[in-house]
């Protein structure tokens, strides 16, 4: 979802800064860790399916202690109900699991996501089973839905699940489109308030300059994506900031199978304690408004991962480990973090 064909022709594919930009951009590429120590992290949006065990661990040492994993696209259109069910169960289970392993708090959103939203005859079988996955534990949202070509059954398809988000009391995890961004967001904010959704129980996701304002102002939640190299890099995120401060701003990776980077959380936060943002103001936008959005869900409990997890390599998943032959598993009940 967060990536698509036309992407590379419709942004510039280099970093273009100043010198000094640039420099800052390597320091903090390389050694964002001097200026985070101590700091906790929550990313909103990753697709760690996509992602390796190194990813885990680079995540966990970097101090990021709980994530939510979207359901979305897999790069390629699914052809039957069997593969969504496969993948939804995948995502409270075996991820849950493997993200457990390395210490982190996994939790995640279900939802049509607005691509596989124009095979109808498949959505409707999705629509059918969503119930029953948005009621398992873990599941903190409806997301990501919203629109990409901003076709009528996207549409069609966002409305119905806007109405399954309200009767089950969950909060909305909303993928704005690439292309016609801006058009496209403020029709996703709309259609959400002609349902009756509270603003505060939605999150409009990929801002920019663009589109913060009106959605701060109606008073939805703001997510940003660090895309590296791309159009919403860290250093305009830090800009962003400096001129809305940090109330119901929050920022993620949305790393997925493409060009991405995990780490752009921590990195985000080292560039901008680095330009002076304030400790309250990066711990909003990279902790706790992400917390306080989907805790709504009732199904996050801080205290489940505040002070680290348990990590018990020695456990299985259905008779499934994350260890390989001859490998040790790490027993390590009482630390925040594994090293
Ligand atoms: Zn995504």
């Amino acid at each position: 979802m967060c990536q698509n064909p036309n992407e590379a022709k419709l942004n510039p594919s280099h970093f273009e800064g100043s010198n000094e930009e640039h420099q800052t951009a390597q320091e903090v590429e390389g050694g964002f860790a001097a200026y985070t120590q101590g700091m906790k992290f929550f990313d909103p949006h990753v697709h760690m399916t996509s992602r390796t065990t190194d990813d885990y661990q680079a995540l966990a040492d970097a101090g990021v202690v709980a994530i939510i994993e979207p359901a979305f696209w897999l790069g390629q259109p699914r052809t039957g109900l069997a593969s969504f069910k496969d993948y939804f169960a995948s995502l409270v289970g075996w991820e849950r699991f493997r993200s457990s392993q390395f210490g982190i708090k996994h939790y995640c959103t279900i939802g049509l996501n607005s691509r596989e939203a124009n095979n109808e005859a498949l959505a409707e079988e999705v629509m059918d089973i969503l119930p029953l996955f948005l009621q398992k534990e873990g599941v903190v949202g409806v997301g990501e839905i919203g629109f990409d070509d901003q076709t009528a059954a996207e549409e069609k398809y966002y409305r119905a699940q806007l109405e399954l988000a309200k009767e089950m009391g969950l909060p909305v995890q909303v993928h704005t489109p690439h292309r016609d961004k801006k058009k496209g967001t403020e029709r996703s904010m709309a259609i959400a308030l002609e349902h009756g959704l509270a603003p505060h129980m939605v999150v409009i996701d990929h801002n920019n300059e663009e589109t913060v304002k009106s959605v701060l102002d109606q008073g939805f939640y703001a997510a940003f994506t660090i895309y590296p190299f791309t159009k919403m890099g860290n250093e305009r995120m830090v800009e962003i900031v400096k001129q809305y401060g940090s109330e119901r701003i929050m920022v993620n990776s949305a790393a997925d199978w493409g060009i991405s980077d995990p780490l752009a959380i921590p990195k985000t936060a080292a560039l901008m304690k680095i330009k002076g943002i304030s400790a309250v103001d990066i711990q909003n936008v990279t902790y706790q408004n992400a917390l306080d959005s989907f805790a709504q869900s009732g199904q996050i409990n801080e205290k489940d991962f505040i002070h680290g997890l348990e990590i018990d390599q020695s456990l299985k998943f259905n008779g499934n480990t994350v260890l390989r032959g001859g490998q040790a598993p790490r027993v390590d009940k009482n630390s925040i973090f594994i090293r």
